[in-house]
C-alpha cells in the first residue's frame, strides 16, 4: 500500500503542531514589533519534524509499506495520514478535500481530530482516535478503518519501533547554524515519556492518556541510532516533563556518557524537578537548554488550576545555576487565569523580568476541549473560529479584562521583556557582576521608559483594575 503521511505547512504563518500544545498546535500572529521578530526566529528554529508521523512512518515501513511524505503538495497514495491542529485545521481539511478527489483514502491523526472530530470528519475517510500507533498499526496489517477509530495507547513504549527521520523529514535539521541552543531546522523530536502525572486543568497534555515512560535502554540505544547517522545531534525531548523520575534522568545521563555519544539536547519540566546536581550530569551529558512553566507570580491562582506552585527561591536558584552551567532557560507564563486581573498580570510581567530567564514566553489562557478548563469555561466562551484558539487571542469573557485589555498586557509583557539591556546580558551569557550590576541600572531607566509609555492604559500603583 503507498501511505502519504502529511505534515502540512500552513500558509498563514508559522504553526507549530505535532507536540506543542498537546498536539492543538500554537500560532503566532505578530501584534507588535517584538512578536513579529520572535516569530520569525520560530519559523527558523522551531520548525520540527513531527515525531508523530516518524514513528507512524515507522510502523508502516516495517510492514512493508510504501511510505511517501509531504508539506504540502499532492501525492500519489492509497492511503493519506495528516496530522491534524486546532490552529491550522482549514488548511488540513481543504488539502484532504483535493487528495481524496484524486481517489484517495484520508485519516486524520492528532489530538485536534480525536476531540474536535465535527471539524474533520466531512473531509475524511476515518480519525485515528487516542494517539496513533495502535489505529497504525491496523493500517499496516491493511484494515483500512472507517469513521471514528478508537486507538488505545500503547502501554510498553518500549514496543514502538524507534521514528523513521528519512522518511519523513528534509534536510532542515542538519544545519549547523545556531541562534541559542537550538540550530536552525530545531533538531530531532524524541519521546522518552508521554502523558503527565500532574493535575494542571488547563493542561492538553495530560487528556489523551496516561503518563508512561520508556527504559533508560531503549532510549539511549534511540539515541545511538541518531549519532550513528547525524554527526552531533541536536535531540529536543517532548516529555511534557522530562525529569519527573530524578533517578531515571540520572541513569539516562550515566548512559549517554558511557556510550561516549556525542549529542546536545533541550527538554521540558518543572523547576522543582531539577537540583543543582542533576542539573550537573545533566549538562555533562548533553543538556543545552531547558524550558519550564512559571504560568502566574500567584501560588493562589496557580492552585485554583490544579498547579503545584514552586517556590521562587527555587525557581531563582536553578536559573542562576543554569546560566552558570551556560544553559539556556525559556519560561512560560500564561495570562487571563480567572482571578487575573491588572495588577496580577503587572506582577507576573514584573516577576518575568526579574527572574531573568533567557527567554520568556507569554500566552493567553486557552481553554483547550477535551481539559477540565474548557468545561469549566464553555459557558464563558466568546471565539466561535477554532483557529484562534492559538494561544495568543482571548476566546472567553474575563471577569475582570476585556480582550483588548489582555491582548495589550500581552504586548505590554513581550516589550518589558525582551526590550531590556539585561535581556541581551542573559542572552550573551554575561556573568561578569561589573557589567551585571551596570545593566540592571540601565534597564531601569528602560523600564521606566516602558512603563510612561505603558501608563495610560497600564497603571503599575493600582492594587486592582478599577
Ligand atoms: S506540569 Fe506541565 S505538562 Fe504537566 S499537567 Fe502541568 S502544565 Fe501540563
Amino acid at each position: 500500500m503507498r501511505v502519504v503521511l502529511a505534515d502540512l505547512k500552513s500558509d498563514r504563518g508559522f504553526v507549530g503542531k505535532d507536540t506543542v500544545v498537546g498536539g492543538f498546535g500554537s500560532r503566532l500572529d505578530p501584534f507588535s514589533r517584538v512578536t513579529r521578530l520572535i516569530a520569525h526566529f520560530k519559523r527558523q528554529f522551531h520548525d520540527t519534524p513531527s515525531v508523530q508521523l516518524a514513528t507512524s512512518a515507522a510502523i508502516l515501513a516495517r510492514a512493508g509499506h510504501d511510505v511517501r511524505w509531504t508539506r504540502g503538495s499532492l501525492v500519489e497514495g492509497d492511503v493519506a495520514l495528516v496530522l491534524s491542529s486546532l490552529v491550522d485545521y482549514r488548511n488540513e481539511t481543504a488539502w484532504a478535500d483535493r487528495m481524496r478527489e484524486r481517489g484517495v483514502t484520508i485519516g486524520f491523526i492528532g489530538i485536534a481530530a480525536s476531540k474536535l472530530p465535527r471539524l474533520f470528519e466531512g473531509h475524511c475517510d476515518f480519525i485515528v482516535n487516542g494517539e496513533p500507533e495502535t489505529g497504525v498499526m491496523q493500517l499496516a496489517r491493511g484494515a483500512v478503518p472507517r469513521g471514528m477509530t478508537p486507538s488505545d495507547p500503547v502501554a510498553d513504549l518500549d514496543s514502538l519501533p524507534f521514528p523513521r527521520w528519512d522518511l519523513v523529514s528534509g534536510n532542515q535539521a542538519h544545519l549547523g547554524f545556531k541562534w541559542s541552543a537550538r540550530p536552525v531546522g530545531g533538531g530531532y523530536p524524541l519521546l522518552a515519556s508521554r502523558g503527565c502525572p500532574e493535575f494542571c486543568t488547563y493542561c492538553p497534555h495530560r487528556i489523551v492518556a496516561s503518563y508512561r515512560t520508556r527504559s533508560v535502554g531503549s532510549i539511549v540505544d534511540e539515541l545511538e541510532r541518531l549519532c550513528d547517522r547525524h554527526p552531533r545531534p541536536y535531540v529536543i525531548f517532548r516529555d511534557p516533563l522530562f525529569s519527573e523520575q530524578r533517578d531515571r534522568c540520572l541513569h539516562l545521563c550515566d548512559a549517554i556518557r558511557s556510550r561516549g555519544l556525542t549529542l546536545t539536547f533541550e527538554a521540558e519540566t518543572r523547576l522543582d524537578r531539577l537540583d543543582t546536581i542533576l542539573l550537573d550530569r545533566l549538562h555533562a551529558a548533553g543538556l543545552r537548554a531547558i524550558s519550564f512553566g512559571v504560568e502566574s507570580a500567584d501560588p493562589a491562582t496557580l492552585r485554583k488550576s490544579g498547579r503545584r506552585p514552586i517556590a521562587p527561591a527555587h525557581q531563582r536558584e536553578i536559573i542562576v545555576h543554569c546560566h552558570r552551567k551556560g544553559i539556556v532557560t525559556a519560561a512560560f507564563y500564561v495570562f487571563g487565569f480567572l482571578q487575573d486581573d491588572w495588577s496580577s498580570i503587572a506582577a507576573t510581567i514584573e516577576y518575568a523580568t526579574e527572574l531573568g530567564s533567557t527567554f520568556a514566553q507569554f500566552k493567553m489562557l486557552t481553554p483547550y476541549p477535551g481539559t477540565p478548563m474548557f468545561r469549566q469555561l464553555e459557558p464563558l466562551l466568546v471565539e466561535t473560529d477554532w483557529e484562534k484558539f492559538d494561544g495568543y487571542t482571548p476566546t472567553f469573557r474575563h471577569p475582570n479584562l476585556s480582550a483588548g485589555e489582555l491582548r495589550y498586557l500581552l504586548g505590554a509583557a513581550y516589550t518589558r521583556f525582551y526590550v531590556r539591556p539585561s535581556y541581551f546580558a542573559t542572552f550573551l551569557n554575561i556573568q561578569n557582576s561589573v557589567v551585571r550590576n551596570l545593566v540592571r541600572r540601565m534597564d531601569r531607566r528602560i523600564d521606566d521608559r516602558h512603563k510612561r509609555a505603558q501608563a495610560p492604559r497600564f497603571d503599575y500603583r493600582e492594587v486592582s483594575h478599577p
